[in-house]
């Protein structure tokens, strides 16, 4: 596929990012959150567990803590201050109505017209398998996009309905819709992933900066070839 992808829309000042991890964000879509920051709008965070169980040589009690630290200062490092965290457990989130509820309760709160969460396809590529946890939340994001709209779902003392979800931007999707131009702030992606380092030093031997600058400029060239030569970042998008 080379057809050319349209920019992502810009008529939107709230976002809320939404998946299952730690990293989730940083490993492509946060170069784009640095562009929508810079540009005034506001994007928050919501991690549906603190990764706790993403280092093997660190126990979870100890990791938790670790990797929410951390992605507070990936989110910090592309103007995101709002991170929040819910307590689903890392590696067993289970799909179903406690996680939508949970979800809609958060867009509720955060009132977004964009809403971002990461693919959640049974692949990556048809090469490697995804991660239930990124499966089941994917998923729960879109429901939960409707459910936060709709007064008689999850009714009760929360904040209000919100329908005002325009889009649900899934990052990583095999079959991206748009692209993000991230020519100006790919650099801030690469110190956002960066942050990340004692899940990466766990992860590999080669040099973490190293390790995160050709990731992410790969990622961003292959997506140029259909964004008009620009390094960009691709989602699918949803309309609602
Ligand atoms: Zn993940």
């Amino acid at each position: 596929m080379t057809e050319p992808l349209p920019p992502m829309p810009e008529d939107w000042r709230r976002a809320l990012a939404i998946v299952a991890h730690p990293d989730d964000l940083e490993y492509g879509c946060a170069s784009a959150v640095a562009r929508w920051t810079a540009e005034g709008r506001e994007v928050a965070y919501l991690l549906v567990t603190r990764g706790e169980a993403g280092i093997d040589t660190v126990e979870p009690a100890k990791a938790g803590p670790l990797r929410e630290r951390e992605q507070r200062a990936s989110a910090a490092v592309v103007g995101v201050s709002e991170v929040e965290f819910l307590d689903h457990e890392d590696g067993i989130i289970e799909y179903g109505v406690r996680l939508r509820r949970d979800l809609a309760a958060a867009i509720r709160r955060h009132r977004p017209e964009l809403v971002i969460t990461l693919h959640f396809g049974d692949t990556w590529g048809g090469r490697y398998w995804n991660t239930p946890d990124h499966k089941a939340v994917g998923r729960a994001v879109l429901d939960a996009a409707a459910d936060a709209g709709n007064r008689w779902i999850f009714p009760g003392d929360g904040p209000e309905p919100w329908n005002g979800v325009r889009w649900v931007a899934v990052a990583g999707a095999d079959e991206p819709t748009h692209a993000v131009d991230v020519g100006d702030t790919l650099e801030q992606g690469v110190r956002s992933l960066l942050e990340h380092r004692a899940y990466i030093e766990a992860l590999t031997d080669e040099d973490p900066e190293a390790y995160c600058r050709s990731f992410l400029e790969g990622v961003t060239r292959q997506a140029a070839e259909r964004f008009d030569g620009r390094p960009a970042v691709t989602f699918r998008l949803f309309e609602r």
